[in-house]
């Protein structure tokens, strides 16, 4: 292949595009990634909490713990309205909070090990077009153009790939005029995270881990546009309606206006090209979801495009989008009700909201259902008529006979069989160390994709199916 060709080529050096391209190099598909900025790693953090299937599908990468050494607080519960506490240290999982990390070092770690699988990426390549025919991928840009089989937009939410192949984005803006500001605090709150509303406003503030706490506000009576110039008075004052006190906040490293847009493609695929992260879905920043999804999107859609380009059926690919397209929608659902139930909130004044959300949430199973959907640990995937019932559901990190884990023995994009007496080069067969007799084929993404008695030819179908060739 010359150097502008390669078997999938990434649009976007994003969080979505660098998981997506270190796991095809690390399962050997050759793959460039074409960023438009240049090689430095930006230090403003838009996203800052990883929730904890991101850090299950990182510790399956062998990632989660360099994220988890820089640091970072490790929230095991989230407070809301001053009322009612969501308790994430209940999930059943290794990870089981939310790390408040910057953006910027979840894409340090991926950019390294994308790096150093060998993905190229080339930088200074804004996309300009994408064309498709007789089975190639053409990708035009400044740097000069591309050929692939597949192509990958995840370019964002202004995403140039999705506009090239025509594909609609709609969806309406949620709220306008939201501002965020990074900040220290002289008096910080007792709980972190929390998040209310009153008069008219609302807020959410949360701890980095160190000196630097990030602010959410929203004031009605102070509506403006996106690129109106604005200052930290206005986020103190929006915080002092909701909280009472602005905490003494100062020193802001950064400080924005943004809007809140919700919208999702009709499909994720369109041909040989697909879109992933906020080129496919964008919602509001409520429940600190949108790059926690974009990275999920790149953990279901690397695996089946290595397989297909290994001699799996082209069919695997569709399942991209049935699997990933709903979770995108009831991610913008449940972010959407928050967004708004903190409007609400916020004009109701008293009680109200904070009751309405209080009481449903003391309920312990629409709780655990919050929680599970918010970290990502209740997500699952539908499965064919005829599947056993498991066929689609995450399958948890379990110690292994031999004194490792699960978890581990994914890494590298491989098939875990639970089941040390299957034989399948496609696969690595490991018993349990508490075995329940069902055997279950476990997919590079942690989901379960096959699963039943002892019955190898079914398992090599699966694998057939799935994997393609050894
Ligand atoms: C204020 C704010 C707060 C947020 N907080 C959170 C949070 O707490 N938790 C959370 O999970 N999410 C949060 N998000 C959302 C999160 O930042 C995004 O969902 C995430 O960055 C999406 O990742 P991505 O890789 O899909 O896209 P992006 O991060 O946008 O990356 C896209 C990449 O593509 C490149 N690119 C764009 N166009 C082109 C082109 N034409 N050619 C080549 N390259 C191109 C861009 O330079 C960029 O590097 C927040 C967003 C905002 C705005």
């Amino acid at each position: 292949m010359s150097n502008q060709q390669a078997a999938v080529i990434v649009v976007g050096a994003g969080p979505t595009g660098l998981l997506l391209a270190g796991d095809l190099a690390e399962s050997g598909v050759e793959v460039i990634v074409l960023e438009r900025r240049g090689a430095e790693l930006s230090n403003l953090s838009r996203a800052f909490g990883v929730h904890a299937r991101t850090l299950e599908m990182l510790d399956a990468r062998g990632l989660a713990d360099e994220l988890l050494a820089y640091g970072g607080a490790r929230l095991g519960g989230i407070r809301l309205f001053n009322r009612v506490s969501l308790h994430l240290a209940d999930l059943e999982t290794r990870f089981p909070y939310l790390l408040m990390t910057p953006q910027y070092n979840v894409e340090e770690v991926l950019q390294k090990r994308a790096l150093g699988a060998g993905a190229r990426i080339v930088h200074d390549a804004e996309v300009t077009g994408v064309d498709q025919a007789d089975g190639k991928v053409t990708v035009h840009t400044g740097a000069g153009d591309f050929q692939a089989a597949y192509v990958v937009g995840a370019d964002g939410v202004g995403s140039a790939v999705r506009k090239a192949i025509g594909m609609p984005y709609p969806g309406e803006a949620v709220l306008k005029s939201i501002m965020l500001a990074d900040v220290k605090l002289t008096d910080p709150p007792e709980h972190s995270p929390a998040i209310t509303g009153s008069h008219g406003a609302f807020c959410f503030i949360a701890s980095f881990g160190d000196e630097y706490w990030r602010v959410f506000a929203w004031n009605s009576e102070d509506q403006k546009a996106d690129d109106d110039p604005i200052d930290l008075e206005e986020i103190k004052e929006a915080t002092r309606r909701t909280f009472g006190t602005d905490f003494g906040m100062h020193d802001a490293r950064w400080i924005s206006r943004f809007h809140s847009d919700e919208r999702q493609v009709p499909s994720y695929r369109d041909g040989d090209v697909f879109l992933a992260g906020d080129a496919a879905h964008c919602h509001s920043p409520a429940g600190g979801q949108g790059m926690n999804t974009g990275l999920q999107d790149a953990a279901n859609l690397s695996w089946k495009l290595a397989a297909v380009l290994n001699g799996a059926p082209e069919a695997l690919l569709d399942t991209y989008d049935a699997e990933r397209h709903p979770v995108g929608k009831m991610v913008l659902t449940t972010s959407g009700a928050m967004i708004r139930l903190a409007a609400a909130r916020s004009r109701v004044g008293g009680a109200i909201g904070g009751i309405a959300a209080g009481a449903a949430l003391r309920f312990k199973p629409i709780a655990s259902r919050a929680m599970g959907m918010i970290s990502g640990i209740g997500i699952h995937y539908g499965h064919e008529h005829g599947d056993h019932r498991l066929v689609g559901r995450r399958q948890a990190d379990v110690d292994l006979a031999d004194g490792s884990r699960l978890y581990e023995r994914l890494r590298g994009g491989r098939f875990v069989v639970l089941d040390s007496a299957v034989d399948d080069p496609r696969a690595v067969a490991a018993a349990s160390a508490e075995p329940d007799g069902l055997i279950r084929v476990v997919r590079p993404d942690g989901y379960i994709g096959w699963a039943g008695e002892d019955d190898p030819r079914a398992i090599a179908a699966h694998l057939d199916a799935h994997a393609g060739r050894s």
